[in-house]
């Protein structure tokens, strides 16, 4: 039978190497919502939709075409056809992200997007994001939500990001985590009947090891 796994948390847990990570060695099929909700934003920036207008934005919100692959190997996102997965990682479309996904006409579509994924998914799937335990999979099989420092997060995407200064990308990061936690929609949250896994002393693996165990008790 099919396994749902929903892995929520904020920016630079390790959500998105822990979750491609237990996909492959599951079998399951992998999905970052976080990637689908930037893709959005992306295509808002490209087509002169105003990011601080959330009218303007849920006008929009069902144009573009998101396709999500979602093999844990080597999962691939595009927009109306395009190879988004570069360009959706850059430092502007991290700051306005999370304006763009507060608006509700854009979480139902994406929520919708989703569903279809995972329902669609042979062996089940890792879905990785914010509010999936709560929102967009209440029902999953197992629920993680990964914590660590602020120091802890800040250092891991300081390693990921090219030139980035530290103290600039900790500021950046509490910053859209305060705003994904405090939107109306379905916010950054940890689900009642999720396990919280704190990172910030555990290395890759050994978070990769906790979640595969978790998974097949
Ligand atoms: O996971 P990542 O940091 O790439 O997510 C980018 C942004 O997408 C988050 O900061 C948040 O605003 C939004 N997001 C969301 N709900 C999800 C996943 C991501 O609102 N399930």
């Amino acid at each position: 039978e099919s396994v749902i796994v929903a892995i929520d948390g904020p920016a630079g847990t390790g959500k998105s190497s822990t979750s491609r990570a237990v996909a492959a060695e599951l079998g399951l099929s992998y999905l970052d919502t976080g990637a689908q909700y930037r893709a959005i934003t992306w295509w808002m920036i490209n087509n002169g939709v105003d990011v601080a207008d959330p009218a303007a934005i849920a006008s929009a919100a069902e144009k573009p075409a998101i396709v999500s692959g979602t093999d844990p190997d080597g999962p691939t996102i595009t927009v109306d056809g395009a190879d988004a997965a570069g360009p959706i990682r850059t430092q502007e479309v991290s700051s306005k992200v999370s304006a763009v996904s507060a608006v509700p006409e854009v979480r139902t579509r994406i929520t919708e997007l989703q569903r279809a994924i995972a329902a669609a998914a042979p062996a089940g799937i890792v879905v990785e994001g914010r509010d999936i335990g709560t929102t967009v999979l209440p029902d999953a099989d197992l629920k993680i939500f990964l914590t660590a420092s602020a120091e802890a997060r800040a250092a891991r995407r300081t390693g990921e990001l090219k030139g980035a200064d530290l103290a600039a990308t900790k500021e950046a990061l509490i910053k859209r985590d305060a705003a994904d936690s405090s939107r109306k929609t379905s916010p950054l949250a940890k689900a009642d009947d999720a396990v919280e896994v704190d990172t910030t002393d555990l290395t890759l693996q050994q978070v990769i090891e906790c979640v595969v165990t978790l998974v097949r008790e």
